[in-house]
């Protein structure tokens, strides 16, 4: 009995998991969820491209066709925006997802670690030399190197506008420090950004809770599913944004009301307040 317990208990462990098989064959792309997911028909960062480089030659640029095209989308935004910027990429996913570790994430195609844009302590870009630890003055010391590096908020800000503005990239969350995230708002709204967008990043940026690691050396940046990845398995978690324009994104649909109805509710004498606030007709 003992090892049949077991055996139910791994298949239900390994029956979360959601692939494809003879049973699912509609699965496809981003499978699952970040934290416990798989991934088909990916697409791998090119090795070259304008705008980026990596961090370790390695199999982890791996992502949806979707949202490896906004990476390099974005990060060649902000190299025409300001010419010899250099994005660093570190992990994305593996090409058939699964675990990455150290990551709890990553397994899907849908996550992705970027280098903090940097400049010399004279404000000279350079490419990020590695995984370096920004404090709240937005310099970061480079242990090795010794050396310390300056936060570009410039090209970083130009990155997160770039993502957030692109319609296809879908970002869920930026997940970065606090204090990051606070020079880059601070830097927005210095540059004369739109309220609009400044809450639309302020909504996207969040320092993620331990374990998960403070993110003041990098972001990790998300993409949401679609609701045309949803049908092939992509399971949605967390916040919609409601600027995106998507079904599963939008927010719920005001109720259908005629002007004439509006009118009429709008014009009701205040002594009618606590009768029915609707009519049959105002019923969906
Ligand atoms: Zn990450």
């Amino acid at each position: 009995m003992r090892s049949l317990g077991v055996g139910v208990l791994a298949w239900v462990l390994v029956g979360c998991g959601r692939s494809p098989s003879p049973l699912y064959p509609a699965l496809e792309g981003s499978i699952g969820m970040t934290h416990r997911g798989v991934l088909t028909g990916s697409m791998e960062i090119p090795s070259e491209g304008p705008g980026y480089s990596f961090l370790r030659d390695n199999d982890r640029h791996h992502a949806t066709p979707r949202f490896a095209q906004a990476l390099v989308r974005a990060a060649a935004h902000v190299e025409e925006q300001r010419p010899g910027s250099v994005l660093v990429f570190g992990d994305l996913s593996k090409a058939t997802g699964g675990t990455l570790l150290p990551h709890f994430s990553h397994r899907n195609g849908r996550d992705a670690d970027l280098l903090l844009y940097a400049t010399t302590l004279d404000g000279i870009p350079v490419a990020s030399p590695d995984f370096i630890h920004y404090g709240p003055d937005g310099l970061a010391f480079h242990k090795k190197k010794k050396r310390y590096y300056r936060l570009d908020e410039e090209r970083e800000w130009l990155l997160v506008k770039a993502l957030i503005e692109d319609p296809d990239a879908h970002i869920q969350w930026i997940f970065v420090h606090r204090h990051v995230k606070a020079r880059l708002i601070q830097w927005a709204r210095a540059s004369g950004e739109s309220p609009e967008l400044i809450a639309r990043a302020f909504e996207v940026m969040a320092q993620p809770r331990p374990p998960g690691g403070l993110h003041d050396d990098h972001t990790h940046v998300r993409t949401t599913c679609t609701s045309e990845e949803v049908l092939r398995g992509c399971e949605p978690f967390g916040p919609a944004r409601a600027w995106l324009e998507d079904p599963l994104d939008a927010p719920p649909p005001l109720p259908e009301t005629s002007d004439a109805e509006l009118v009429a509710e709008l014009s009701r004498p205040l002594q009618s307040a606590g009768a029915p606030a609707r009519s049959a007709a105002a019923a969906p």
